[in-house]
């Protein structure tokens, strides 16, 4: 049965309206639709990885008549000019897409030209709500980008606070904009729950999905309108690409999220889509060892005298982890934890560590660790981070997929070399 149905589709090309990812592999398992979503042989030699096309241009029969109508990476539309379709980025966009289940994918340079994207869909004046403990980067953007050029305004809202949500919303409110888990205290929104406030205000719903990725958490079958990643982060999985998507299953949506594509110009070079498409074929393979090792690195933190708390979704410590359980399949990679001391305690841990690298970013199969306040969220207001319980003792890490027992031995010998510097 299996070795026809893949004869099939080996034999006959799927018209390019079905052959837009998912829906050809719907039935599939997930790391089975990462696999091949998009990456059928190609058709004119055979080759089993989809080529790297760099060229910018393509040559018209006629003019007006576009080439490549038939193959499902033009979507149908055939072949112009790379910044609006290439042929490495359609197989990328069709991966995406089923690896978030949807109908559709579209791929940025960067995480923020993605969020930009979204930004543009609601025009000037447009009120937006966000959950207060967004990424530093979405908040610099909606805060410094577009209240001053664009006119838009923003309420910072704590999602677990439903009503408060709700309270929120005004007549000029265009967009919900939810990230969980949060970053870096890992607060966990209720997704359905935050859809239903949406359907209810008729508003654009969008879940940037980053830090469970697709394997743990699909927000669109939870009742988001759209999700976006940082391919940066676990989709690449490699810290080798600067990326973006976003997913969605409404063909409206994706007619004017392509527009703006097209119109922005923020796309990714055909080399990211090919580099970020080989990430994606392993990321249910990733994800799971991410998983694995954060638990006992958490359980490991936990059970350590130097460690004041730990915040991580899959331990029963954490306030909502039954939530966690039931709309994540998954804990994911990141753990967040409070050292006993101070700043320079934080500091002697992380200056410690062997295996975990002190960077910025998260989500690679290198384990890395950091300071929010002073690094990746620097740029939220002080008080704001008083607020968020972002002070110095916050270590953040991204659990990489080294040898579980060489992480937990890293991480304790630099919480003893720490506390004997108190
Ligand atoms: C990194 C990140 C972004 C921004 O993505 P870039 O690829 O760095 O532009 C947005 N949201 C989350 C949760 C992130 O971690």
């Amino acid at each position: 049965m299996m070795a026809i149905r893949a004869a099939t589709r080996r034999l006959a090309p799927r018209s390019p309206a079905s052959a837009r990812g998912f829906a050809s592999y719907e039935h599939d398992n997930f790391g089975t639709r990462v696999i091949h979503a998009g990456q059928d042989p190609d058709p004119l030699t055979g080759a089993v990885v989809p080529p790297l096309v760099l060229a910018t241009t393509y040559a018209q029969k006629r003019a007006g008549t576009l080439t490549g109508t038939e193959l499902p990476s033009s979507f149908g539309k055939g072949f112009e000019y790379s910044r609006t379709g290439n042929p490495t980025r359609g197989c990328y966009e069709m991966a995406v897409a089923a690896a978030e289940k949807a109908a559709f994918g579209l791929a940025f340079s960067s995480g923020m030209s993605a969020i930009a994207a979204c930004t543009h869909l609601l025009g000037a004046g447009a009120h937006v709500v966000s959950s207060d403990d967004v990424y530093g980067g979405t908040q610099r953007y909606f805060r410094k980008v577009c209240s001053p050029q664009m006119n838009q305004t923003f309420s910072f809202v704590d999602m677990t606070d439903l009503a408060a949500v709700e309270a929120s919303i005004t007549a000029d409110t265009k967009m919900l904009w939810v990230e969980t888990p949060s970053n870096p205290t890992l607060k966990l929104t209720d997704i359905a729950a935050i859809a239903a406030i949406a359907k209810r205000h008729d508003v654009l719903y969008v879940v940037d999905n980053t830090f469970m990725s697709p394997y743990f958490q699909n927000p669109l079958d939870l009742g988001a309108d759209v999700v976006m990643h940082s391919v940066t982060k676990y989709m690449n999985g490699h810290s080798d690409v600067v990326g973006g998507v976003l997913a969605t299953n409404c063909p409206k949506l994706e007619e004017d999220l392509r527009f703006i594509q097209n119109g922005l110009g923020g796309v990714p070079a055909p080399f990211d889509c090919y580099m970020a498409l080989r990430g994606l074929k392993t990321l249910h393979l990733r994800m799971q060892r991410h998983g694995e090792n954060a638990m006992a690195v958490a359980e490991a933190l936990e059970a350590h005298a130097f460690v004041s708390k730990v915040a991580y979704p899959g331990l029963p410590s954490h306030p909502q982890h039954a939530l966690a359980t039931e709309q994540m399949s998954g804990y994911g990679g990141m753990i967040t934890f409070w050292i006993e001391g101070g700043l320079d305690q934080a500091n002697a841990f992380m200056e410690n560590l062997r295996l975990f690298q002190l960077a910025e970013s998260l989500g690679a199969v290198e384990s890395l660790a950091e300071s929010p306040a002073i690094m990746t969220h620097a740029s939220v207001p002080a008080e704001d981070r008083a607020k968020l319980g972002i002070d110095d003792t916050l270590v953040r890490l991204s659990v990489g997929c080294e040898h579980v027992d060489d992480l937990v031995a890293d991480v304790a010998q630099a919480l003893d070399a720490a506390s004997r510097t108190l």
